[in-house]
């Protein structure tokens, strides 16, 4: 390929996003009505794609269809969801539904129709690169075009005063099994492409689902509800004491409000760290209700006598695995109470084991003179959701869901995501487009009484008021 000029625009942009997942999409959606706000996101899919290798159908979001893109920061958005059912005719229908948790298939549906109405989003844009220019006192993002095939077509440079991240989680494969996921032959899968491999899962003689968090569960019930009862050949195995269920007591989940987000963002980093492993069931649980419907599948297939030939073990970590000749997997499990081991021979493997926060240190690797760090090297990220850089650098990089070592289990929750992207464009433009609510929990978190609590004196740092929208 020849390297094209890069497409380099005069005047530097107010904001580049960087990935249209659920958050930078909410982002844009909240900075559309400013208009003073030059703003471009780059997303490197070819169309807004939520989570595809899971619409798995019936599956529903965890969290109430209030948590759309706007409605907590701005119920007259016209990028909200009920905007959305009345422009496809379905409000009257959503009425009767009376449904809280809309499916999963229905949140991709609505968040590709405002991805497709909203201006200023740019699909098929890898991002590579970021640096600070200290002459022109921009940021320099470089992005490729990629074209239908995921080649790069064309080169791009775009300067910008801030800059806003979000390019949230991918799959993660624990080491042990890793080696597994490439070789061709016996289906291994991560959970993340289990609709795209789904034939094949259901086709082998026994299959292995492995982890016990939300996506391990679904995929269990979906595979159980397929299987011929009495020779249903499933087993599944997770490393947590039990098959437990997600924290969804509404005290509990006010650990998902700006209130406690504030509260965790201001404890020590020893103590952060602690929480964040500790309330494991705030965000890694199993939904009580896909919990149930599991049960109810197990015990639908007793009626006509026998058990079902699936075996459900907690506490058991995949120590190694490896392949027997070109058709089966066998692994060495260990369990961590009874501390023994066993071996588990299987013809496919589906590796429910989860997401982490995509890696920042490519996309940054220019910054990282400027970026002030936490004892584990973790970016600090300031109440703003800004990360701490040096003060030479006078524009902004803003986080979304990579914050999670600083704000807690919030980080990830579509609930809190339409109130961290108004707080960014509040801080962003140093005004507040969106007054937002100083209280928002019944729980007192902390000694010090939120009714006190006053929004801090925001200093924008060194902007030049946006007047002529340059
Ligand atoms: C299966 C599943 C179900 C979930 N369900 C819920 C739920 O019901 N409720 C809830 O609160 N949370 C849920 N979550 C957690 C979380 O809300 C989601 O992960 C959500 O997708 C996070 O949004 P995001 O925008 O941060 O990241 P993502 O959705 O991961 O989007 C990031 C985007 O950035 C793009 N990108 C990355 N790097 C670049 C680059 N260099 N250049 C250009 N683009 C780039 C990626 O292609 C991607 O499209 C779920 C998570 C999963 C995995």
């Amino acid at each position: 390929m020849t390297h094209p000029q890069r497409d380099v625009p005069d005047s530097p942009r107010d904001l580049v996003g960087i990935g249209i997942g659920p958050c930078n999409l909410s982002l844009a959606a909240l900075a559309h009505p400013l208009a003073e706000l030059d703003a471009v996101f780059y997303e490197q899919r070819p169309g807004f794609d939520w989570h595809p290798g899971l619409l798995i159908d019936g599956a529903t979001i965890q969290v109430p269809f209030l948590a759309d893109l706007v409605t907590l920061v701005d119920p007259t958005s016209p990028w909200s969801f009920l905007s959305y059912l009345r422009t496809r005719g379905r409000l009257f229908p959503f009425y009767f539904a009376e449904r809280f948790h809309i499916q999963r298939a229905e949140y991709d549906a609505y968040c590709r129709w405002v991805a497709e109405a909203l201006p200023g989003l740019r699909f098929r844009h890898q991002v590579d690169a970021v640096r600070w220019n200290p002459e022109r006192d921009v940021f320099e993002v470089d992005h490729t075009q990629l074209d239908a095939d995921g080649e790069a077509e064309a080169l791009g440079r775009t300067y910008t005063r801030n800059i806003v991240l979000g390019v949230g989680t991918a799959p993660y494969v624990p080491d042990p099994l890793r080696p597994l996921v490439d070789a061709p032959g016996v289906p291994v899968v991560h959970a993340a492409d289990y609709l795209a491999h789904r034939d094949s899962v259901l086709a082998a003689g026994h299959v292995t689902v492995v982890g016990s968090g939300q996506s391990g569960a679904e995929i269990f019930l979906d595979l159980l509800r397929h299987r011929p009862p009495g020779r249903e050949k499933l087993h599944w195995i997770g490393r947590t004491e039990a098959f437990a269920p997600m924290e969804y007591s509404k005290l509990g989940l006010e650990h998902f409000t700006p209130d406690y987000t504030r509260y965790f963002h201001a404890l020590t980093e020893p103590v952060r760290d602690r929480l964040v492993t500790a309330q494991w069931q705030l965000h890694k649980g199993i939904d009580a209700g896909t919990l149930a419907a599991i049960h109810d599948e197990l015990y639908r297939r007793t009626l006509h006598g026998g058990w079902p030939d699936a075996v459900l073990i907690p506490g058991v970590r995949v120590r190694t695995a490896g392949r027997i000749a070109a058709t089966k997997i066998e692994l060495h499990l260990e369990h961590l109470q009874q501390d023994s081991r066993s071996r588990l021979t299987t013809d496919a493997v589906v590796l429910a084991t989860g997401y982490r926060e995509r890696p920042l240190g490519r996309l940054l690797a220019g910054l990282d003179p400027y970026v002030r760090r936490d004892s584990r090297e973790r970016p600090r990220v300031d109440e703003e959701f800004r990360l701490v850089l040096d003060p030479s650098v006078t524009g902004s990089v803003y986080v979304q869901n990579a914050e999670l070592h600083t704000h807690g289990v919030g980080a990830p929750d579509l609930g809190l995501a339409a109130w961290r992207s108004a707080t960014i464009l509040n801080s962003l433009t140093g005004k507040e487009p969106y007054p937002l609510p100083t209280r928002t929990a019944f729980t007192t978190f902390g000694l010090d009484d939120p009714a006190e609590r006053v929004p801090s004196a925001r200093q924008p740092k060194r902007l030049t008021p946006l007047v002529d929208g340059r």
